[in-house]
């Protein structure tokens, strides 16, 4: 595997670090522009089954929108995006059923407020995935229980923290069986002594063997979850390591002034 400051082939065939599955998320050259602004450059990205990839970057790299479009709420203007093999659709069923595979957790976590914990998580499930309500709401349990809320079941977003409700949208997202999870910033809207609660949990989603893509600046998750830091700077991968070799012996300039910057 190529360790340069330049956009290494993630499309090789020499595989993923340890054991990972097939390549399920793949961006192939993808390029997209807000006007003027060319935000994503030439983006070659493979994810493999099972595997936790950490990305970072200067605020305005691209990093969301990087997640974004591979959840298709953007458009580009080239490349290829497929998850498992297949192209990703550009409208109508085929790309509803496409967004239930990709579950993403945002910054803010966007539950609905007038509707309770448990119905926040059923909801997809029932309109979208149709489950029978009993069966959505055994598993819709099972998941509050997994990330610590099941007591708060009953109750409505605003009587929780920020770090329960993230939680209660993580265990939305998963209610859709999603095949990877996209987390954009999860934790960087919570207080201090929330953050490691999501952390938490999202560490012990990657440990069972979840397919992650994580925008954070959580270099503690990054270093204990992670199986590969992908570094963007200016809409570009500038560098991608193992997070041991990236937060050690960053390559790239750009890399060495953010790390300097952060850590
Ligand atoms: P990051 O998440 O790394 O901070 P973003 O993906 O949010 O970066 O933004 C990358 C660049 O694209 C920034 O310069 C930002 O201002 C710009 N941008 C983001 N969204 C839009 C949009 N909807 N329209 C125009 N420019 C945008
Ligand atoms: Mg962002």
């Amino acid at each position: 595997r190529q360790v340069a400051a330049s956009v290494p082939d993630m499309t090789d065939s020499s595989g993923p670090q340890r054991g990972l599955g097939k390549p399920l998320v793949v961006l192939d050259d993808v390029n997209k522009h807000f006007g003027d602004l060319h935000v994503l450059k030439d983006i070659n990205l493979t994810v493999h089954e099972g595997e936790v990839v950490v990305v970072i970057g200067p605020s305005g790299s691209g990093k969301s929108t990087l997640c974004r479009t591979i959840n298709r709420l953007e458009n580009f203007e080239s490349g290829s995006i497929t998850i498992d093999g297949t192209k990703l659709p550009e409208e109508g069923k085929a790309l509803a059923q496409l967004r239930a595979d990709v579950g993403m957790v945002f910054q803010s976590f966007n539950l609905f407020s007038h509707k309770t914990i448990l119905e926040n998580v059923t909801l997809g499930p029932v309109k979208a995935r149709g489950k029978k309500p009993a069966e959505a709401k055994k598993r819709a349990m099972e998941l509050l229980e997994r990330v610590g809320v099941a007591h708060q079941a009953e109750k409505y977003p605003a009587q929780l923290s920020g770090g329960q409700q993230q939680r209660v949208a993580i265990a939305r997202s998963l209610a859709m069986e999603p095949r990877v999870m996209l987390f954009d910033e999860p934790t960087s809207a919570l207080d201090p002594e929330m953050i490691n609660e999501v952390l938490d949990v999202m560490t012990s989603l990657a440990h069972s063997g979840m397919t992650m893509i994580v925008v954070t600046h959580e270099m503690g998750f990054a270093r204990k979850a992670a199986d590969r830091v992908v570094f963007m700077s200016d809409g570009a991968i500038v560098e991608e390591n193992t997070p041991e070799e990236f937060f050690t012996n960053p390559q790239s300039a750009r890399a060495k002034d953010f790390l300097g910057k952060i850590l």
